[in-house]
């Protein structure tokens, strides 16, 4: 075995808090790596393995933002196919209230 393997985030470089880019961390969840490809396409080599606290964070709120983008999207092409079918004052009542 190689003893030259990389110890840091493959992120930063930095060191610390590292997490493992191969490991799940809660049931169901993703791993790191595969984080990394869908959001990103990033395909990570299995020689690196390693995350750190602070990017492990961001490539989180990373995967929120594009579940939150996606779904709200999905749900937009949906009232816009129920705007078709119905009548116009349904319309003016999702205007004036944004759920943001
Ligand atoms: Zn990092």
């Amino acid at each position: 075995m190689e003893d030259e393997e990389f110890l840091g985030c493959i992120s930063c470089m930095g060191s610390n808090d590292l997490y493992d880019l191969f490991a799940v961390y809660e049931e169901n969840a993703e791993t790191y790596a595969s984080l990394l490809e869908t959001c990103f396409s990033i395909k990570v080599p299995n020689n690196l393995r390693h995350i750190c606290a602070d990017c492990a964070d961001q490539l989180d709120k990373a995967a929120a933002f594009k579940d939150q983008t996606e779904s709200s999207m999905a749900m937009l092409q949906n009232v816009k196919q129920t705007f078709a079918a119905e009548e116009l004052h349904t319309r003016a009542k999702l205007l004036v209230t944004p759920s943001v």
